[in-house]
């Protein structure tokens, strides 16, 4: 059994991203942080800072150390994180892959090949300006957080070859020319490969609704109230109504490459029944709920409840129980310190 802090450890045990994913990001000044997972990005030790040669990164020394412990059973990089979006199912099928299987079997720490699973954040840069938004510590310097020309060139070019899946997100992806430009990018050059985007929705019509149907997207549209109100609450913006236009136009034309997201947050509880009525009524539609992870456990019980009423169209709305709650931050912060100590120590000695 692996060592580490986890609520399941069966499911820990099978956590081997370090072998198939890569998650970037991008800093104040226009550099790439790099990991394995977004859940273990806090920890300081799990992150690489790249300026240039992104493609290094994979087989970093952070990497390799990430590889050796996972083929001794020590999950110990991972203590602290909240695997709350349950990775483990959806991507069952990287571990399938000869080249990743030989590698975990053969204890690899240097692999020969590329990701298989990209996350992407191009740019911060959002429309909104959401109270919940878990990059609020950016807000005023969003547009900043951009990654550079040349590193997205060479993501393009030694990056994304390799990679079978793509998800980009941001801030709003559809928001700056860049983020635009590498989205049309991906599309003309690689339309094989299965291409996710996590968006708000406010701005779909503004790079083509025709564009987005006629190419391989798989759409996750977040949203954040049933109703102009609570949309302006949340978000700050007054886009309820073309968010809504754009997910009927996509509806009408029977586009199915894509869900539907409410973020519950306490300004939009009193919607969450109506989002899963607005699911239950437009048959083929998938939806998902998920709580504002800085809320804990508050919602829940109101969760649980719909999920037991919509029972009956559980196979197309999800529910997603987040929970980092302040108290798991502090406790977080207390014992990192620590843990980073304990982990800059056995790295060194395993150079
Ligand atoms: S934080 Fe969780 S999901 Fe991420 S690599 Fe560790 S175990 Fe896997
Ligand atoms: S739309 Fe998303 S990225 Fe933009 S401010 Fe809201 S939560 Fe943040």
């Amino acid at each position: 059994m692996p060592k580490g802090w986890m609520r399941d450890k069966e499911r820990i045990a099978c956590c081997y991203r370090s072998y198939y994913k890569m998650t970037i990001a991008p800093t104040k000044e226009g550099n790439a942080v790099v990991t394995t997972c977004w859940n273990n990005i806090f920890r300081p030790e799990d992150r690489v800072i790249i300026k240039e040669n992104i493609k290094d990164a994979w087989n970093s020394k952070e990497f390799r150390f990430q590889r050796k412990l996972i083929s001794r059973g020590d999950w110990g990089f991972c203590k602290g994180a909240s695997c709350a979006f349950d990775p483990f199912r959806r991507e069952d099928k990287f571990l399938d892959y000869s080249e990743v299987k030989n590698a975990i079997a053969a204890k690899k720490d240097s692999l020969e090949y590329g990701p298989k699973l990209i996350a992407i954040i191009p740019s911060h840069g959002c429309n909104c300006d959401c109270y919940s938004c878990f990059q609020a510590p950016m807000k005023n310097n969003r547009i900043k957080y951009s990654l550079k020309d040349n590193l997205l060139k060479e993501i393009e070019e030694t990056i994304i070859p390799s990679a079978e899946n793509v998800i980009i997100s941001g801030g709003e992806p559809f928001f700056t020319q860049q983020s635009r430009s590498f989205i049309s990018w991906i599309v003309s050059n690689h339309p094989d490969k299965h291409v996710a985007i996590n968006t708000n929705g406010s701005l779909l019509h503004e790079y083509g609704l025709d564009k987005i149907m006629g190419s391989n997207f798989f759409l996750t549209i977040a949203v954040y109230g049933m109703n102009a109100n609570t949309y302006q609450t949340v978000t700050k913006r007054n886009i309820f109504d073309i968010v809504f236009r754009n997910i009927r136009t996509l509806i009408d034309c029977r586009y199915k490459r894509m869900q539907v997201a409410f973020l519950l947050t306490e300004k939009s509880s009193h919607d969450t029944e109506k989002f899963c009525e607005f699911i239950a009524g437009n048959e083929g539609m998938n939806g998902l709920v998920r709580n504002n992870w800085y809320e804990g456990t508050k919602f829940w019980g109101l969760m649980h409840r719909l999920e037991e009423k919509y029972a009956d169209i559980s196979f197309r709305l999800k529910f997603e129980y987040q929970n980092e709650a302040p108290f798991k931050v502090i406790c977080r912060r207390l014992y990192n310190p620590i843990h980073s100590f304990k982990y800059l120590v056995q790295n060194s000695y395993n150079d």
